[in-house]
Formats: C-alpha cells, sequence, structure tokens
C-alpha cells in the first residue's frame, strides 16, 4: 500500500491510529467492536471525520481540507482542539505541516514522531502502545 494513503484529508495520519495498527499488526477482532480499519482513505476513500459534516462540500473533491477556500473550517477546528486536548495532536497544524512540507515529509516526520524507542515501531496516537513489544510511551 502507498502510505500516502494513510494521510487522511483532515491531517489525521492513519498509521498511527489504534484501529490501523490492530488492522496492520492482525489482531484478533473484537466481537460487536469495531476496532479494524485500513486506514480513512482506503476505508471510505474519503473522511470518516467530517465527511457529511463538510460545510462547503468540497471534501468530495479536495486531496486535503487546507485546499478548501475556507479552510480552517469550524467543524475542523473543534475537532482539532478536542483531539488537540485529548491525544495531542492538532489537525489544523498537521495539516499546515502538509501544506508546507508535502506528504513524503509528512509521513517521514509523524513515522519518527511516533517510533517506538524500544523497538522501532509505531506508538499509537490513541492509547500510547507499541503494538509490536507493548511498550507505552507519551508523545506530543
Ligand atoms: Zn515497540
Amino acid at each position: 500500500m502507498d502510505k500516502k494513503d494513510l494521510v487522511a484529508p483532515c491531517g489525521m495520519y492513519c498509521g498511527i491510529c489504534d484501529k490501523y495498527l490492530a488492522y496492520s499488526h492482525k489482531l484478533p477482532k473484537k466481537r460487536g467492536k469495531v476496532c479494524y480499519c485500513k486506514g480513512c482513505r482506503p476505508q471510505n476513500k474519503n473522511c470518516s471525520f467530517i465527511k457529511k459534516k463538510c460545510e462547503t462540500g468540497k471534501i468530495y473533491e479536495i486531496d486535503f481540507c487546507f485546499e478548501c477556500n475556507i479552510f480552517p473550517c469550524g467543524i475542523l477546528k473543534k475537532g482539532s482542539i478536542k483531539y488537540k486536548d485529548r491525544y495531542h495532536y492538532d489537525f489544523v497544524e498537521k495539516l499546515s505541516q502538509i501544506k508546507n512540507n508535502g506528504t513524503d515529509w509528512f509521513i517521514k516526520e509523524q513515522e519518527n514522531l511516533f517510533k517506538c524507542s524500544k523497538c522501532g515501531d509505531t506508538i499509537c496516537v490513541h492509547n500510547q502502545k507499541c503494538y509490536s513489544c507493548n511498550k507505552e510511551e507519551i508523545i506530543g
């Protein structure tokens, strides 16, 4: 899979998401619980976070939210603040980084940022856990 598919339109890097890590590490599916995802783009070919709430409807035409003329819109800002508080991940800031430095740079940056100091795999943004060695680390 192209890693670029793991960068969602909202600036989320799906490679650090608990549902993606469960999928990529082939964790057993829990019954009745959605805990398995291939990533926002591969899954919906779009965005699970903004989708129908998108004020301009441009979410279906653009690659990233920063391409929109009202970026950052209210929905994105609201979600961004919530995520920043809870997971130290700021969509608006991340989108600006993608806009300024490109997707390839951004992916490398997230991989470094969320790298497990014990085994070099990925620390999950949602639960601060490494799915390979179970080390817990706070990022951000
Ligand atoms: Zn690890």
